[in-house]
């Protein structure tokens, strides 16, 4: 027995977690960073490492892609919205 897909079915984007329907998931339906926000501790190390929630306000935060610094500027990026089943 197959499940035929339902047109319209809605579906959670494991990468922006946006809700998205299958039937209209386009080229540019996901905006997104391809990397990491990172922080850069001392220049000298130029040591990366993805950001966590305890990490000091001193230290340079950005968007390893792009550069841009708001953890929360739209991504960079357009794809596919790509689900948990894919
Ligand atoms: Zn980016
Ligand atoms: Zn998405």
């Amino acid at each position: 027995m197959e499940n035929g897909v339902k047109e319209g079915e809605k579906k959670v984007c494991r990468r922006c977690k946006e809700t998205y329907e299958t039937t209209s998931n386009a080229p540019s339906s996901c905006r997104f960073h391809p990397s990491f926000f990172v922080c850069r501790r001392h220049d000298d190390q130029r040591r990366y490492y993805e950001l966590g929630p305890d990490d000091p306000p001193y230290a340079a935060k950005f968007y390893d892609c792009c550069g841009a610094e708001d953890p929360n500027a739209s991504g960079c990026t357009t794809d596919f919205h790509v689900s948990y089943d894919d």
